[in-house]
């Protein structure tokens, strides 16, 4: 099948080389000329697992091209995928300005009867209105349906190529046909689509990461419970877990979540909830609990070291997760921020978010991004562990206390054991344990 994608972040490239990778004649477009231009040399803009490995293999196949060009891009597809961003504007609410210009684009160029798949995370009722927006600008045929993308950054291919459901937002036959055809290969071994109207499909995607959210603010309260109660929210966790109708994943207690989904997406949910005259109490609740997470290893550094000014301090792992160079609403920008402001001095690790972290930061008083993790320890005067990527699991303790100047170390993601920290003489802080 002939399919363009609009857009080439995370989704949409990801999407992009999935579909060519399943034998589809596959043209992804953005408006950004660098990332294109670093495409066409076979180079992988951002940091996914196994992405590069895909891209490559289909660009050769001839299978994936891009182009700059959102009209070649109209003119080619039987299939349109719109997977451009949508962030928070200054109120919360999603900013559909991105996608609002790709639909334009795409009406000005239809010359053919098209399926639009709006794969984009946005607020009941926009496949309505690109619609309108695209026909506005054609007298072709075409149907918008809504087709919301769950893939996690860090399992993007994996995530993408073996979906847990495939979700098809459309009361059109002829487009859930099509949509069926596209998809069928990623779900052959068992069914995983999902029927459902547009408008149930925009709302399935926000329900999903808000209660996703909650869950991480729920455990992260019963961790700051934990800690003033002399409770272990690790045996907490296993208890509840058990329980099947709980289930034992997606719980873990750390620094609060961040990332480009989960903070825009309960914002807009609860704003959408607000046009529509509901408060959505729960969700709110679940994003204040969550900003106050974020510093909660800088309160725990205060309340162990006499005065964090004038000090360095350690951070290893910048990204808002492992295995992704995405620092978007990262704590670890919180974090720094705030000891910097505390005037203190921050030394950086990550394996691949660092230079996007630089950037974010927009600071250089102070900061320093070392390729080493223990270089970046040595000196300083505490290690704060932000982001649980592998090589920071094991480390090597002794190398460590020898390179830090106090052995203060706050563990946000309770990756260390205590006990066994404390008898090499370090002063440990975990969460809730
Ligand atoms: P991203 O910021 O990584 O990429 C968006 C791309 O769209 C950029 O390269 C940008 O240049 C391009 N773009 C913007 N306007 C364009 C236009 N008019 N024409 C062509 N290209 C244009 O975003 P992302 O993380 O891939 O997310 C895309 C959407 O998918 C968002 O709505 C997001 O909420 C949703 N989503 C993201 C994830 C994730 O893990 N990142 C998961 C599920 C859903």
């Amino acid at each position: 099948m002939k399919v363009s994608v609009i857009g080439t972040g995370y989704v949409g490239l990801v999407a992009a080389a999935g579909f060519a990778d399943h034998g589809n004649d596959v043209v992804c477009a953005d408006i950004d000329e660098g990332k294109i231009e670093r495409l066409r040399k076979g180079e992988i803009p951002i940091f996914e697992p196994g992405l590069d490995v895909l891209v490559e293999r289909n660009i050769k196949a001839g299978r994936l091209n891009f182009t700059t060009d959102n009209a070649e891009a109209a003119r080619h597809g039987e299939v349109i995928i719109l997977a451009v961003g949508t962030p928070s504007a200054s109120d919360g609410s999603a900013d559909l300005s991105y996608l609002f210009q790709a639909a334009a684009d795409i009406g000005k160029h239809l010359d053919h009867y098209t399926v639009i798949v709006n794969k984009s995370t946005v607020p009941v009722g926009t496949a309505e209105r690109v619609a309108r927006i695209i026909g506005e600008h054609t007298s072709q045929e075409f149907v918008v349906a809504s087709n919301p993308e769950f893939l996690k950054e860090g399992t993007a291919v994996d995530d993408f190529m073996s979906p847990d459901r495939v979700i098809i937002g459309t009361d059109d036959d002829k487009a859930r046909d099509l949509l069926r055809h596209l998809y069928k290969p990623f779900t052959r071994t068992n069914e995983r689509m999902v029927y459902m109207n547009a408008r149930s499909a925009e709302v399935t995607k926000y329900a999903c990461n808000a209660y996703l959210a909650t869950r991480v603010s729920f455990i992260n309260d019963m961790a700051n419970l934990c800690d003033l109660v002399g409770a272990d929210v690790g045996s907490v966790r296993q208890g509840m877990g058990s329980d099947p109708r709980i289930g034992n994943k997606f719980l873990f207690p750390g620094v609060g979540y961040g990332g480009s989904c989960f903070p825009k997406d309960t914002r807009a949910l609860i704003n959408t909830a607000r046009e529509h005259g509901l408060s959505m109490s729960l969700v709110a609740a679940a994003e204040r609990i969550n900003d106050a997470q974020k510093l909660l290893m800088v309160r725990k550094l205060r309340a162990m070291t006499e005065d964090v000014a004038g000090k360095t301090f350690c951070l290893w792992g910048l990204a808002f997760k492992p295995n992704t160079d995405d620092v978007r609403e990262a704590p670890a920008l919180r974090i720094a921020r705030t000891l910097l402001n505390d005037g203190a001095k921050v030394r950086l690790h990550d394996p691949e978010a660092g230079p996007n972290f630089l950037e974010t930061l927009g600071k250089t008083d102070g900061v320093e991004l070392v390729a080493d993790q223990y270089e970046a320890a040595h000196g300083a005067h505490g290690l704060l562990l932000v982001t649980e990527w592998r090589q920071y699991r094991s480390p090597d303790f002794n190398r460590l206390k020898e390179g830090l100047v106090e052995p203060v170390i706050v563990d946000g993601r309770n990756q260390w054991d205590r006990g066994q920290l404390e008898s090499m003489g370090f002063r440990y802080s975990g969460i809730g344990r």
